[in-house]
């Protein structure tokens, strides 16, 4: 206002006299019009900018409370989208692959690698983890699922001392030659040094030698022994065993039985008979842990037949894959009581 008042006063008041003097005066007023135009113009402008600058409150005007949270967040969810990893379905199919393969290869059955790949899948897939720990969150949660399917067993002995009536009965039953024989010698001396007394039953009728093998461990182990003649009814020799051992006020009797395998619907039919006759406290899968699908495979026909109540596998010691152990878990829900470890009593 005023710079406009000075261009104002700039303005010459005298009249002019020539036309000379008109003109210029003119020209003069005409430059002072436009400096007070364009005065009045940036006055405008700076007007609003002002105004402007009043509507939009400076960021030193925000509150702090407004400003802290905002950049707190951003901070702490740009360190987690860096360190924190999700594994996607795509990316769990594909590390599955070649674990797959490593579980077929392993004696793992293909229906316990599926279930496997259901149960991590569901612990794995989506799941928020930090990257330094992506590869021992994998372990783990293989290794927890594998522990979900293992049945942890009570320990036989402690079932043995729980019965008030006895004797204790077990019947140990699997296909010929998978050990079963030499797990019931490696029973009784466990038994025996749990100052138990046991009675064998020679319930292999069938297999050529298999008397004289179970009468050899017998002798060693010094513990009766009741056996029939070859092709006998294993079931009596069964029957036998139990009345020996109630008449003597035995602890445990432990009954071996025939495992061939050319006649399935037989020895199934013979095994359910046994089973009917001495009711077994304690059924006890015998296999190989070198076997396999083969071993599972057996283990469901036994358990169809008679379920049975937990497993010895046999061979541990010469077997380089262990996926029997989950295979026959799996397929039975049953635990493994033991696992043999050689040919000595101790094993
Ligand atoms: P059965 O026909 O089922 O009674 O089987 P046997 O008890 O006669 O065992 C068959 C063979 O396997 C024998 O030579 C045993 O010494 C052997 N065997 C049994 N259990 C084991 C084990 O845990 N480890 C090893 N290395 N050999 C075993």
């Amino acid at each position: 206002e005023e710079d406009i008042k000075e261009k104002i006063e700039e303005i010459p008041q005298k009249v002019p006299e020539t036309v000379k003097e008109a003109a210029e005066q003119s020209k003069e007023l005409r430059k002072v019009t436009e400096e007070i135009e364009k005065a009045i113009e940036e006055k405008e402008e700076k007007k609003e900018i002002i105004e402007e600058l009043k509507e939009t409150p400076s960021k030193s005007e925000q509150s702090l409370e407004e400003e802290k949270p905002e950049e707190k967040k951003s901070f702490f969810s740009k360190i987690k989208s860096s360190l924190a990893y999700k594994i996607t379905e795509e990316e769990f199919n594909s590390i599955f692959d070649d674990l797959e393969m490593l579980l077929l290869e392993n004696n793992v059955a293909l229906e316990a690698v599926e279930d496997i790949k259901l149960k991590l899948s569901e612990k794995l897939i989506d799941k928020e983890i930090q990257k330094s720990e992506l590869e021992t969150e994998i372990k783990n949660e293989l290794k927890n699922t594998l522990n979900e399917l293992l049945i942890e067993p009570d320990d036989p002995l402690d079932i043995i001392k729980l019965k008030t009536e006895k004797p204790f009965v077990i019947l140990f039953f699997g296909i010929n030659g998978t050990g079963k024989t030499t797990s019931i010698a490696k029973v009784t001396h466990l038994l025996k040094k749990q100052n138990l007394s046991v009675v064998l039953a020679a319930g292999d009728t069938f297999r050529a030698a298999s008397i004289e093998q179970i009468s050899e461990h017998a002798e060693k182990l010094n513990v009766p022994l009741i056996k029939h003649d070859y092709n006998a009814d294993p079931a009596a020799v069964g029957f036998d065993a139990i009345k020996y051992a109630k008449a003597h006020n035995m602890d445990v009797v432990l009954i071996d039985t025939a495992g061939r395998m050319h006649t399935k619907a037989n020895l199934i039919e013979e095994i359910k008979k046994i089973e009917r006759v001495t009711s077994p406290d304690l059924k006890m899968f015998v296999a190989e842990s070198i076997a396999g699908n083969d071993a599972t495979e057996q283990a469901k026909t036994f358990h169809e037949a008679i379920e049975i109540d937990g497993a010895i596998l046999s061979k541990a010691d010469i077997d380089e894959k262990g996926g029997t152990i989950i295979s026959i878990s799996h397929a039975t829900s049953k635990p493994i009581f033991y696992l043999g470890t050689g040919q000595n009593y101790e094993d």
